[in-house]
């Protein structure tokens, strides 16, 4: 598994978040709103802090801003992309494609792994 510092987050995803399934919004790193030091995605709802980006996998910012540490969010990082070894991202299937689908961030990258959303996606 090859990791490399160039992979760079795509700008064109849609990821749901992992706790309410609304599409999360693109932030670059330094931005107003991203406390942390890579760019990620931001899930808006009120009350919600979950983030995405490759790297972390859904995670959390915990702490002041320049001193935000990534948390994991439990159990919802389960896949990596073979070709990069970065966390993939769940996005919707359109109605054609029935189900859940998790895609890798890196930009670039097609790799994509279908799942049962029933049997795979337990909320909790
Ligand atoms: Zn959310
Ligand atoms: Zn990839």
């Amino acid at each position: 598994m090859i990791v490399t510092s160039v992979d760079v987050l795509s700008r064109r995803l849609k990821p749901l978040c992992s706790r309410d399934n609304h599409v999360m919004k693109y932030e670059s790193a330094g931005s107003r709103a991203n406390s942390g030091d890579e760019a990620s995605y931001h899930c808006g709802s009120v009350g919600c802090s979950a983030r995405y980006n490759p790297t972390n996998g859904y995670f959390m910012l915990i702490g002041m801003p320049d001193h935000a540490n990534a948390v994991d969010e439990p159990g919802v990082n389960t896949l990596t992309c073979p070709r990069h070894g970065r966390w993939l991202y769940r996005r919707e299937g359109t109605e054609a494609e029935a189900g859940v689908r998790w895609l890798c961030g890196v930009e670039g990258c097609d790799h994509r792994y279908s799942a049962n959303t029933k049997a795979e996606w337990v909320r909790t």
